[in-house]
């Protein structure tokens, strides 16, 4: 089937994301916004724009009657959900294909599977996919998790089932504590998602995070994009990603990126998706499971050449694959920097009105963002106001282009991370790719002390 019309349920940069790609392909798109984002560059160069709620993302960005409505009036024939809000919730998309719209995203049973971390990690296991040790599904018997944690090795990590974003983790460090940490992170986790379930899994000291990007036509073929290496993050939130890994060598990449393809050719994935593992000592262990488009896919895009989205909306049409394994390259290095209106050193939010706006340009440098000048960033929703992804030849080139763009990115009414980034790229360990997890937030509290 032939899509004309694509609603965005999504703002911000990802919707202008999502636009951009399908009117390359001469495909019309309705931006759907809050009253807050009336004046938003996605709602400004969509084909149509309606307005389904007030601010608060829940009456708007959340509201799946608003959406469908919206859908509907406009004779959308396909809803792209972007990532967050809607976009891994499985009841949105099963609304929108018994509305006979298409569903640019995964088949909603798969979105099921790995939105529960213990189902997904039950069936990650069974397709082959390396796991962190530890319980095998929910644990409810303390006694039982005790016995594991010995096998498996203190320190451990409880965590909560249905968690999200970093939260509803307890890292364990001896059985004394096991009972209480149990107990509270039930209770957490219920009061946090309304399910008190949690599993019990050992506790990596020091890994990098690598995920690997995978696409699947839901006909049982699938090929991967390689990794993304995102290792920097603060408070589990990543703030600068890079393709490929530095650490990772084309054997373990051709290894890993066969596993995950096979894995998704097996269970029939449709779309795209992400397998999000754990990298320690030479080995990958699943963590889960992202059935959307990632905020850091750009960097993938930058070293196989392949649009994404363009991809996304392909498969959603019914039509196979551009590309086969063999045929996708990966060329050069690419970087990715997460600009949030925050103060750059108590990550205070700090939205405002864009008194002066430019931004960087040139050979290899991709900003994407909704922001222009005289525009008000909303107090309502993620701080995230632009992504500025570099290209590079080797990784010493694309990190000394990253400098020079950062350098000339000019955002004015708001503090931004720009200097934080700066700052970051002067560090030798960053710049010889020698970090793991706990690297940044080491950092920033080492910066603290100064
Ligand atoms: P969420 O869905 O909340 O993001 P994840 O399972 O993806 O949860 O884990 C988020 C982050 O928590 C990881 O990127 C990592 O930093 C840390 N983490 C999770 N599991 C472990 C583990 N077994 N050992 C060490 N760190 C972990």
């Amino acid at each position: 089937m032939r899509i004309k019309k694509i609603l965005i349920a999504n703002r911000g940069e990802i919707a202008l994301r999502i636009h951009r790609a399908a009117h390359e392909m001469g495909i019309k798109t309705v931006a759907v916004h809050s009253t807050a984002d009336a004046d938003a560059m996605h709602v400004r160069l969509a084909d149509e724009a309606i307005c389904i709620g007030p601010a608060p993302a829940a009456q708007s960005y959340l509201n799946i009657p608003a959406i469908i409505s919206a859908a509907e009036i406009s004779q959308a024939d396909a809803i792209h959900p972007g990532y967050g809000f809607l976009s891994e919730n499985e009841k949105f998309a099963e609304i929108v294909e018994s509305h006979d719209i298409k569903w640019i995203g995964p088949k909603p049973e798969h979105i099921r599977t790995m939105g529960d971390k213990v189902e997904a990690k039950r069936s990650a296991g069974k397709l082959g996919l390396p796991l962190v040790p530890g319980s095998d599904g929910a644990i409810e018997d303390v006694e039982e998790a005790k016995k594991l944690a010995l096998e498996v090795g203190y320190p451990v990590i409880i965590k909560a089932a249905s968690g999200g974003g970093g939260r509803g983790m307890k890292v364990v460090q001896n059985a004394e504590e096991l009972e209480s940490q149990m107990q509270q992170a039930g209770s957490e986790a219920k009061a946090a998602f309304g399910d008190a379930t949690v599993y019990l899994e050992k506790y990596l000291g020091n890994p990098r995070h690598i995920e690997f990007q995978v696409f699947g036509d839901g006909e049982g073929n699938a090929i991967h994009l390689g990794e993304r290496d995102c290792s920097l993050q603060r408070r589990h939130q990543k703030v600068l990603e890079e393709a490929p890994s530095p650490v990772l060598s084309k054997e373990k990449r051709d290894e890993m990126g066969e596993i995950c393809s096979k894995a998704m050719a097996d269970m029939g994935y449709r779309g795209a998706g992400t397998i999000e593992f754990l990298y320690e000592n030479g080995e990958f262990y699943f963590i889960e499971m992202n059935t959307r488009l990632q905020v850091e896919h750009p960097v993938t895009e930058m070293i196989t050449g392949i649009d994404l989205v363009r991809e996304q909306i392909r498969i959603a049409a019914g039509k196979p694959l551009t590309f086969t394994q063999d045929e996708i390259t990966f060329s050069g290095h690419a970087v990715e920097c997460r600009i949030n209106a925050e103060d750059p050193e108590t990550f205070m939010p700090s939205p405002g009105t864009v008194t002066w706006y430019h931004p960087p340009g040139g050979l290899y440098v991709r900003v994407d963002s909704g922001l222009y000048h005289g525009y008000k960033v909303p107090p309502n929703y993620d701080s995230m106001i632009a992504k500025l992804i570099v290209y590079g030849h080797t990784r010493e080139g694309c990190l000394m282009r990253l400098r020079r763009a950062l350098d000339e990115f000019v955002i004015e009414g708001m503090k931004t991370t720009i200097p934080l980034h700066q700052k970051l790229l002067e560090d030798p360990e960053v710049q010889s790719g020698d970090y793991t997890i706990k690297w940044l937030e080491e950092w920033l509290e080492k910066d603290e002390d100064v």
